[in-house]
């Protein structure tokens, strides 16, 4: 089963004359759906700040690691470690299309608002300092995705809303041995200072691997999102370097 809260709607209106909030790569803004199951109810538009002309890949991407996200949480859920589920925000590609509207044709995810919006650790090992509830249980949800993929990813940046019945998460970021999960998956750097700062609490399993542990956290700790920074490769340009001759 997949724990996903989707639009489950077709159309919405977004104002966009205010910002609603900011993250470290998109813009949100707040609206409302006005047809389908959630007709009424408010939803958040995210717009990359990148703007317009790497988008499709950004979209891309951030679906696959929505869709790799789902199935760890899923996985999570099955496990039964909480007598409450975890549920993630599935957004969707939507496009404006107001008539007169500047933004028409553009791209935009469209997902649920959530209410009691807080964040509980970030990619570069920030958490609160003594976390309970539902704070501790996802410091222990970002463990288990470790010790589930065999060592190869970290679930983390792990923010949402509580609900009565449940948590919904958005927007979290995996971090890969591989480093191929976006620009927020800072690799061995980033999951190594996650277990800097981890302290396993009572929804961690003794028997969940870690890797070891050594020396201090290479990347510096803060509670938003860290990116990395890097100039796209241009393979049709001579390198600077060639094998056997000085930098020139
Ligand atoms: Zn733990």
């Amino acid at each position: 089963m997949a724990y996903s809260r989707t639009n489950n709607s077709t159309r919405a209106t977004i104002d966009r004359s205010e910002l609603y909030g900011s993250g470290t790569f998109k813009y949100v803004y707040a609206g409302t759906y006005t047809a389908g199951a959630r007709k009424g109810q408010p939803c958040v538009a995210k717009e990359f700040k990148s703007g317009c002309v790497v988008e499709d890949h950004y979209f891309d991407e951030e679906m696959n690691i929505c869709a790799k996200s789902q199935e760890i949480i899923d996985e999570f859920n099955e496990v039964g470690i909480m007598n409450q589920e975890v549920y993630l925000n599935t957004p969707e590609i939507w496009e404006y299309n107001g008539r007169r509207s500047p933004q028409k044709g553009q791209k935009v995810l469209i997902e649920p608002m959530i209410q009691n919006f807080e964040k509980f650790n970030s990619n570069s090992g920030w958490a609160l300092s003594e976390p309970t509830g539902w704070a501790a249980a996802l410091q222990s949800l970002s463990h288990f995705s470790y010790d589930n993929s065999g060592g190869q990813l970290l679930l983390c940046d792990l923010q949402g809303g509580i609900y009565n019945d449940g948590f919904v998460l958005t927007d979290p970021v995996i971090m890969s041995r591989a480093q191929n999960c976006g620009p927020a998956d800072l690799g061995m750097d980033g999951i190594m200072s996650f277990f800097q700062r981890h302290r396993c609490n009572g929804f961690c399993d003794a028997s969940w691997r870690k890797p070891p542990v050594l020396g201090k956290a290479k990347i510096r700790m803060h509670q938003g999102t860290t990116m990395q920074a890097y100039l796209p490769t241009r393979s049709s340009r001579t390198p600077l370097t060639v094998p056997g001759r000085r930098f020139r």
